[in-house]
Order: C-alpha cells, then sequence, then structure tokens
C-alpha cells in the first residue's frame, strides 16, 4: 500500500533526490550505530563516538586503526536492493542525486554517479605528510598505524566528529535538496549534525521517510514508511 503511494510521487515528480544514512547499508551487513544491534550498543573500551573523534584519531592512532578495521572496513560487502534500485532510477532519469553519510561507497558500487558523500569515504586515503593516495584494501592488509613509504600517517579521507565537511561536497548536496520536489530520507536516525538539518533546505511537495524506526522529521513527511529501505525501493518499478 505505502509502495504503492511512493511509486505515485515517484511517478509524478520531475527531480528526486534520495537521502540516506548508515541504515541504507545494514542490508548489506554493514552495522548502522544507532539500531539495537548498532555499534552504540556494542561495548568497546571507549564510546564510538570517542573512537571516531579527531582528537582521538591523533592521539590514539592504533585503537582508532584497531576499530576502524575492523567495524568500518568489513570485508567482501555489496551493493543491496537499495542501492541498486537507486542506481537504475538514476540510469533511467528518474532520480537526481544520491546525498549520503555513508562512508563505504557502496552508492557508487552499485553504478550511481552523481553522489555526495557528506562523510567522505574509506576508499579514498592521504598521507598527511606528502598526500601520497593510498586505497582501503592497503589500510585493510596493514597492521597497526598505516604508514606511507614517506613515513607519514596515512589518514582515511572521512570526516571525524570534531572536523568540518567539505564545502564543494555540502554546496553540491544542497543544491540538489533545495532544487527537488521529491526528498527521500531514509535508513537515517537524523541525529548526526550538520548533515541532519539538510532536510530544513528542502522546499519541495513530498517530503518521504523511509526507516524502522521513528525519526524526528516524521511528523513534516507526505509520506512516512516504516520498513526496510532495500525491500521497499526493491518493489518501485522504474
Ligand atoms: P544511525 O545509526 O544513527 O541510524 C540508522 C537508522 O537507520 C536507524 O533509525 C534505523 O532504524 C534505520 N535502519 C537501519 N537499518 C535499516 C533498514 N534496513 N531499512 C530502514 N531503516 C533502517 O545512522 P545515521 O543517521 O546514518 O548516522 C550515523 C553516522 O555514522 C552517519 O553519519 C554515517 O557517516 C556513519 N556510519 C556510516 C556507515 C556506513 O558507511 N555504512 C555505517 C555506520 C555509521
Ligand atoms: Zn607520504
Amino acid at each position: 500500500m505505502s509502495i504503492q503511494a511512493l511509486q505515485k510521487i515517484i511517478d509524478s515528480s520531475r527531480r528526486v533526490v534520495f537521502f540516506g544514512g548508515a541504515g541504507v547499508s545494514t542490508e548489506s551487513g554493514i552495522p548502522d550505530f544507532r539500531s539495537k544491534d548498532g555499534l552504540y550498543n556494542q561495548k568497546y573500551k571507549y564510546p564510538p563516538e570517542v573512537m571516531l573523534s579527531r582528537s582521538f584519531f591523533d592521539t590514539h592512532p592504533k585503537e582508532f586503526f584497531d576499530f576502524y578495521r575492523d567495524k568500518l572496513l568489513p570485508e567482501g560487502v555489496k551493493p543491496n536492493k537499495a542501492h541498486l534500485k537507486l542506481a537504475e532510477m538514476e540510469k533511467a532519469g528518474r532520480l537526481s542525486a544520491v546525498v549520503t553519510q555513508n562512508i563505504d561507497g557502496l552508492h557508487q558500487a552499485a553504478g550511481s554517479k552523481n553522489v555526495f558523500e557528506l562523510h567522505g569515504s574509506v576508499h579514498r586515503n592521504y598521507c598527511m605528510d606528502c598526500g601520497k593516495f593510498y586505497t582501503s584494501d592497503y589500510i585493510k592488509n596493514s597492521e597497526g598505524v598505516p604508514r606511507c613509504e614517506c613515513g607519514g600517517v596515512i589518514k582515511p579521507d572521512v570526516v571525524l566528529y570534531e572536523e568540518g565537511l567539505d564545502n564543494a561536497t555540502v554546496t553540491g548536496a544542497l543544491r540538489e535538496i533545495s532544487s527537488a520536489d521529491t526528498l527521500i530520507v531514509a535508513g537515517t536516525s537524523l541525529s548526526v549534525y550538520p548533515a541532519a538539518g539538510f532536510l530544513d533546505y528542502f522546499r519541495g511537495k513530498n517530503l518521504v521517510l523511509i526507516n524502522r524506526d521513528p525519526t524526528p522529521a516524521d511528523s513534516r513527511a507526505q509520506l512516512v514508511i516504516r520498513g526496510k529501505v532495500g525491500e521497499v525501493l526493491d518493489g518501485i518499478k522504474v
């Protein structure tokens, strides 16, 4: 029923933009942060928001990379039905852009082209001294703190807590959101700022929310679907 309502909205829209979070990748086997089996409910020596902060990266790089390799660089993950449907929609001219808080690169792996990665990507890693580029496999296969051939520490190009977002990415994402007539928000608890505030730039007709748990924006939405984003999007005909 609600999938039909979503289909109707998509069919009557000219510019659809998708805004997603960690819940878009849980069906690929990557844990989110705030679900009951998410990272925030597992026990670590330090809380995840501490381990993923810039000051922790600078002062405890070994612990940072142990956690990062283990939880944010899982092996053999593949795009799920949500990523694949969004790529198919873009190819057919039915989706203008994907704005994501995820850092896993699965939208591009599925074939999406116009992707705004607000929090960066695990697939880009740079030496902090000379700027040389390294792949995520290099980080995955290194031990302890990954080092460049020049001796510098390699940092993943992901936005840690205490760090700012990339200006060009923010500008591009807000341009897409503010010119959309339909915004589909999915798999995000809408609790990480500034990303969550991006919804305020939407001026279009249809705000659609697809999420397993309630979100602070549900009351503003024209359509709320309480389900799994992969299963819901799989039901959409392009
Ligand atoms: P979050 O963990 O705060 O919230 C995830 C939301 O998705 C929850 O409300 C949950 O109910 C919902 N959800 C989970 N699986 C779902 C599914 N299959 N279908 C529909 N809904 C589902 O995630 P967030 O709001 O994105 O904030 C977490 C931050 O952590 C982000 O900024 C992101 O950068 C980062 N993160 C990224 C990844 C990744 O790259 N895959 C994974 C974990 C965290
Ligand atoms: Zn170097």
